[in-house]
């Protein structure tokens, strides 16, 4: 791991996402055979997962990424606001569509990204979270991928970022309180 003095400490390595991603690729593999799923990433943070996660679904998949915003200017809770900043490009009409997130805190972001697909007339759409903080849900959303379930510690690393840094780090790591609470 990069040395950083802001990080109090690993959540789950490098190691371990890995294998929990293979695990969750698989489920999907299984459960769309004959399928060609439409990957909606949420940008940013699930930028990585949605690399790691689409090089092992052995599957015929189109891929689109949606940028919303929730959180800004260094918060680390929902402002409630969810605002679209950069839509899907592709049509998400009577498409099977899997929407892919970093974590899942509120439920908010999620469940209004999921709304608006249904509104627009998809087929279906899932969920597939890396993370999930179900003390800190506000709205009832179902997620039918998990990665893992985390208490309420505010992570970082592995796309996921406080204030666009730590993106990069390769394991998903704890912030120190003192990082952000300043
Ligand atoms: P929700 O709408 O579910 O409250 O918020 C989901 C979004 O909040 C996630 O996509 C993520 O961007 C952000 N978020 C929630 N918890 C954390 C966290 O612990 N770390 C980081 N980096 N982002 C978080």
């Amino acid at each position: 791991m990069k040395a950083h003095s802001d990080i109090k400490r690993i959540m789950f390595s490098a190691r371990q996402i890995q294998e929990r991603v293979k695990q969750v690729a698989d489920e999907i593999t299984q459960d769309y055979k004959g399928k060609r799923p439409l990957i909606a990433g949420v940008l940013k943070g699930a930028w990585i997962f949605v690399a790691d996660l689409l090089r092992q679904v052995e599957l015929d998949v189109d891929v689109d990424f949606i940028c919303v915003a929730s959180y800004g200017g260094g918060r680390t809770y929902t402002s409630g606001e969810v605002t679209l900043l950069k839509d899907l490009t592709l049509d998400c009409k009577g498409r099977d569509v899997i929407l892919v997130e970093d974590i899942v805190d509120s439920g908010i972001t999620l469940s209004r990204i999921k709304e608006m697909l249904l509104e627009r007339k998809a087929n279906s759409v899932r969920i597939a979270a890396l993370l999930s903080k179900p003390s800190r849900r506000k709205v009832n959303v179902e997620i039918n991928y998990l990665g893992f379930e985390v208490p309420d510690e505010f992570v970082v690393g592995y796309g996921m970022d406080f204030d666009e840094k730590f993106r990069t780090l390769q394991d998903i790591c704890v912030l120190k309180k003192e990082a952000y609470s300043s």
